[in-house]
């Protein structure tokens, strides 16, 4: 469904309108290219060198142009006093920073021992969401917080992190705290426009919707696609399938036996696993039968433990493997109507948070998920309009996402370079106010 208002308040009569009226401003955002140079900023002393790796991301060095893009290290950053470095690096350039611009600040992990390292750090997290809330035009504020002991690998783990959020295909995540270790585990691809080339993935409840997205969005990147999705849907599955040079698999998820038929279809492996069927069964818990509690919670949550452990156990996903699952704002904020998918969305995040280091430790696989916010898809197009409305305005870009935002940041979560992001879950939901 097109959002009639974000066109609206794109035209002079509705900027006047709705600026008089004092109502929410959407800038459409790029989703294209990024046009300006970078702006490379530091507070605190610091030891990392990321010129190597930001002038790989094809921005240029922009010294006082207006930047498409600032990325201040503010890893050095260990008390109150340095904190003030933050505000002298950012205010004078944050007003020039491009439509649809990008923010990224780096932080480092809060020393135990140092409360007021400590102290600022933690600043750091609410000053980067304080600034994507008012930044506004479509631009985003993110804080990728460097775990890695060392300078020097720090900047390399990173890379795929920062070439995406300092990328339009990031242009819905805004207000995200992304936390990037060491790894070995990380492998730089030869073409860093098919990084998935020679990887095989595969996406469930990919016939339709944000799936689909996501299937189109690997096989982009150069992954051989395998779409699942419920018999019923066989034919669409088949159609997205030949679209994309893949192949469609049918079957329920839910089956006892899921992850032994997938192993069994894919005998060379599975490097990239993307658990994203979900479906919605609401009710208020008064009105809600058993029926309807089990068989969200079947398809959401026990079915995507139960084929993990089931391809884990198998040795199915590939060493370098990347599972990505499928969470949601109403898993962290809550929702009425939706104890059932609340509860199965926020199960995704302990599974991920469970099972991301020992995945890693054991198999070599990382294991993160996104959760969407509003996304234009049907199941939201079918939400009452005042409720659609609300959900579509009640986040710092004030519109919808769409469902090649939550595809593009699954598949830098499925990048090969992307070992030293692990048990993350990122929000892709233009910093929704909901359980923010
Ligand atoms: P959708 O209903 O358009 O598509 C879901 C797909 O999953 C369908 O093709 C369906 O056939 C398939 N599916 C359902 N049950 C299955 C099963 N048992 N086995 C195999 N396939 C099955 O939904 P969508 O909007 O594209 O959502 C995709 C995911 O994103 C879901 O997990 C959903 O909960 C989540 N999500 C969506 C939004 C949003 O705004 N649309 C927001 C937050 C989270």
């Amino acid at each position: 469904m097109a959002d009639r208002y974000l066109s609206f308040t794109g035209t002079a009569p509705g900027r006047f309108l709705t600026r008089r009226l004092g109502l929410p401003q959407p800038a459409a955002l790029e989703r294209g290219s990024l046009t300006g140079g970078l702006l490379h900023l530091a507070a605190g002393k610091t030891d990392l060198d990321l010129a190597p790796v930001l002038a790989r991301t094809g921005l240029a060095r922009d010294e006082d142009g207006r930047p498409a893009a600032v990325v201040l290290d503010a890893t050095g950053v260990r008390d109150v006093d340095s904190l003030a470095e933050v505000h002298a690096a950012l205010h004078p350039v944050v007003r020039s920073v491009a439509a649809s611009g990008r923010v990224v600040v780096l932080g480092a992990p809060l020393d135990p021992a140092d409360h007021h390292q400590a102290a600022a750090q933690q600043a750091l997290e609410g000053f980067t969401r304080s600034l994507g809330k008012e930044i506004g035009r479509g631009r985003t504020v993110n804080l990728v917080r460097l775990t890695t002991a060392s300078a020097a690998s720090a900047a390399s783990a990173a890379e795929s992190t920062l070439r995406f959020l300092l990328s339009p295909a990031s242009a819905y995540v805004s207000g995200q705290v992304i936390e990037v270790a060491a790894t070995a585990e990380s492998a730089a691809p030869d073409d860093w426009d098919l990084p998935l080339a020679g990887r095989t993935a595969l996406v469930t409840g990919a016939a339709r919707g944000i799936g689909a997205a996501v299937a189109e969005t690997l096989a982009g990147q150069g992954a051989q696609v395998v779409v699942l999705d419920v018999p019923q849907a066989e034919q669409e599955a088949r159609k997205a399938a030949e679209r994309l040079g893949g192949t469609a698999l049918a079957l329920d998820i839910t089956a006892a036996d899921a992850g032994e038929r997938i192993a069994a279809a894919l005998p060379g492996g599975l490097d990239v696993l993307i658990h994203n069927a979900g479906v919605t069964r609401d009710r208020r818990l008064v009105n809600m039968p058993a029926d309807r509690w089990s068989s969200v919670l079947d398809v959401n949550l026990a079915s995507v433990l139960r084929t993990t452990d089931a391809l884990l156990a198998a040795g199915a996903v590939n060493r370098g493997g990347r599972i990505v699952a499928t969470a949601s704002i109403a898993g962290l904020a809550g929702n009425a109507g939706q104890t059932n998918y609340g509860a199965s969305k926020a199960g995704i995040v302990g599974l991920v948070r469970s099972l991301a280091p020992r995945a890693l430790a054991e198999h070599g696989v990382t294991v993160n998920a996104v959760a969407p916010g509003f996304i234009e898809t049907k199941m939201t197009a079918a939400v009452p309009l005042l409720i659609r409305e609300a959900g579509r305005r009640m986040n710092s870009l004030a519109q919808g996402g769409l469902p090649v935002d939550v595809a593009e940041t699954t598949a830098w979560l499925a990048h090969p370079a992307s070992g030293a992001v692990n048990g993350q879950v990122v929000r892709v939901c233009g910093q929704s106010l909901l359980g923010a």
